[in-house]
């Protein structure tokens, strides 16, 4: 057993059973034995690898369609560059670098980074060293100001709840004790009256999920949008609303059983789009269609600049550069499973590359 293992089963011994979101939070953020607090996630030797960290062209492209916003919103000055989850630094990083040509772009722009584990916070201050980052707890901390921002893979790393439809209500799955070990088990049904829209398009038996803490997320950034002008794009994986269960555990790039080592694993779901679209247009936002990554990389240019960056490559480096391309755009890769959501504000020129 992880020792998160060890306190999660004194506890639920103590105190019952725990909701799947909990369990979620206490794996990925426990101050001492959390997976993004001790452990190094990203890249080939470790569990998973992002976008940013496949290509430079993913950010570059992310970093102009911000500027190209904050262009055609007049470039505001002083605004708020930010980004949700940024990992080890990589995606900011080479926004920024791609951004540099942009006229006022870099002077007038304050980073703001929300990140809860002080151990990536360190390695963003090492990526990003020019541009004096301030780092923020929580979303409803970013300043009253202009606002572009973006997050890759971080709305799939927040806590869900996930419930499976009985006749007479929803279920919510539990993490409880059983022979020593940390176990799934559904609670008794009760209705539930977020859930109760569902109820015209599931059947007994479906599961889905939802993500509380995305929507008000979504709904903090699209305030300030509605309020101040900006722009945000929200990329995952994920489709347009919940239905099945979603709920992973990634070790060294394979699947893993959720329960098996608390901690140690990367836990993820499945991002739905739709109640994030809701909270945005309610928070005063507009927001663009839910887009394929693939789809939006290559309108905003990504096949002219892999070739520009090909045309100085040789041999196994030409190779890989290719294959990064094809990863992050092809449609039996990246780029259908993956989404982008872009919000912006109602009396703005929609987003570059993104659906209507
Ligand atoms: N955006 C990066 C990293 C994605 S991993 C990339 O594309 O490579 C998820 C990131 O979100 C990590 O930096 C993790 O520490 C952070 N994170 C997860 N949950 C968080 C929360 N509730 N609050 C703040 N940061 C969180």
């Amino acid at each position: 057993m992880t020792p998160l293992a060890d306190i999660l089963v004194r506890r639920i011994r103590q105190q019952g059973p725990i909701r799947l979101a909990d369990y979620m939070a206490e794996c990925l953020l426990h101050p001492d034995h959390g997976y993004y607090t001790r452990a190094e996630p990203f890249g080939a030797g470790g569990d998973f690898i992002t976008a940013p960290e496949i290509s430079q062209m993913f950010g570059e492209m992310s970093g102009l369609c911000l500027a190209q916003a904050w262009l055609d919103q007049g470039a505001p000055a002083p605004f708020t560059l930010a980004e949700l989850g940024p990992g080890r630094g990589t995606l900011m990083a080479d926004v920024l670098r791609a951004t540099r040509g942009v006229p006022g772009f870099h002077a007038a722009l304050r980073l703001h980074l929300v990140e809860a584990s002080p151990r990536l916070r360190a390695a963003q201050a090492a990526a990003l060293p020019d541009h004096a980052p301030v780092w923020l707890d929580r979303v409803d901390d970013l300043p009253e100001a202009p606002l572009f921002l973006i997050a890759n893979e971080f709305f799939d790393a927040l806590p869900i709840r996930q419930f499976t439809r009985h006749a007479a209500g929803w279920q919510e799955t539990m993490v409880t004790v059983q022979d020593d070990r940390l176990a799934l088990a559904l609670a008794p049904p009760s209705p539930l009256a977020v859930l109760a829209p569902r109820l015209a398009d599931t059947h007994p038996g479906d599961v889905v999920e939802i993500c509380p803490a995305a929507a008000s997320v979504t709904a903090s950034i699209a305030a300030r949008i509605g309020r101040h002008g900006g722009a945000a794009l929200l990329i995952d994986y994920g489709g347009w609303t919940s239905l099945g269960d979603t709920f992973q555990a990634l070790q060294s790039h394979a699947p893993v059983d959720p329960m098996a080592a608390p901690g140690r694993a990367d836990l993820t779901a499945h991002v739905d789009f739709a109640p994030l679209a809701a909270a945005a247009a309610t928070a005063g936002a507009a927001v663009s269609g839910l887009t394929p990554q693939g789809d939006w990389l290559l309108r905003l240019g990504m096949g002219q600049r892999a070739e520009t960056l090909a045309a100085r490559l040789q041999g196994a480096a030409r190779d890989t550069h290719m294959a990064a391309f094809r990863r992050l755009t092809a449609a039996d890769e990246m780029g259908t499973l993956f989404k982008v959501l872009g919000l912006y504000p109602a009396d703005s020129p929609p987003l570059a590359g993104l659906d209507p």
